[in-house]
């Protein structure tokens, strides 16, 4: 179930549909429901801050839900809340600011989430420095796509001593026309290669701007 159907709830949904997830999206613009009617599984205009209504369309039958309204806090605290009374096993909501995320976390949903913050965060990352791709996969570990640094090139990643020295792993390397493959201590990187590489996040960065 996806409730708010603005940029972000409305992307959600049309991606869980396309991969064949059966979703439930709700939004209390009628306008905004029926331009998505068709192309999601069930779609209702419903105010999410009233019980009665979400009852009706049999939410808690539902076994995992996101709050996708943003600025209007009133509604998306709300409807958290609801949800969480309604014991909602698996609960996910997006905040805008921090405080927003903590008063969300208290009140019992499960994961909270901030798109805005998340992106602006992993675009400074990209634009400012030499990764071709970043993904934090937790609070301090990240994957990042990058090319290899001059040092590393011409010999095997067995004898590169990379871990010990920046605290990363080199997972797969690409080189040009060819697909990832999995990087072994036989490895060798050449000028033209892209690499992945994974460990801490500060290590990553660090790693990731050697010339
Ligand atoms: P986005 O950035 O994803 O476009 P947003 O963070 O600006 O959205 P809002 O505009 O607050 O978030 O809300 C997103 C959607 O949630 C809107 O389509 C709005 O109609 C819907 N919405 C807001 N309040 C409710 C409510 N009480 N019940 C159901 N839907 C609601």
């Amino acid at each position: 179930m996806v409730i708010g159907l603005g940029r972000f709830g409305s992307s959600l949904a049309l991606e869980l549909t396309r991969r064949g997830t059966e979703v439930l999206a709700i939004d209390s613009n009628a306008k905004t429901v029926q331009h998505l009617a068709g192309s999601i599984t069930h779609v209702a205009t419903a105010d999410a801050t009233d019980l009665e209504a979400l009852r009706q369309l049999g939410v808690p039958d539902f076994y995992r839900a996101v709050v996708a309204i943003g600025t209007g806090l009133e509604a998306s605290i709300l409807t958290a809340a609801l949800l969480v009374e309604m014991e909602i096993e698996d609960i996910w909501a997006k905040a805008i600011t921090k405080q927003h995320g903590q008063i969300l976390r208290r009140i019992g949903v499960h994961h909270v989430v901030f798109p805005d913050n998340d992106m602006g965060e992993r675009v400074a990352r990209l634009v400012s420095g030499r990764m071709l791709d970043y993904m934090q996969v937790d609070d301090d570990f990240a994957l990042c796509k990058t090319r290899p640094p001059r040092e590393y090139v011409g010999r095997p990643l067995g004898e590169s001593n990379l871990r010990r020295k920046y605290g990363v792993t080199v997972v797969a390397v690409k080189s040009p026309n060819e697909d990832f493959t999995y990087a072994t201590a036989d490895t060798e990187l050449s000028y033209g290669d892209v690499i992945l590489i994974s460990g801490r996040t500060d290590d990553v960065e660090r790693f990731a701007e050697l010339p």
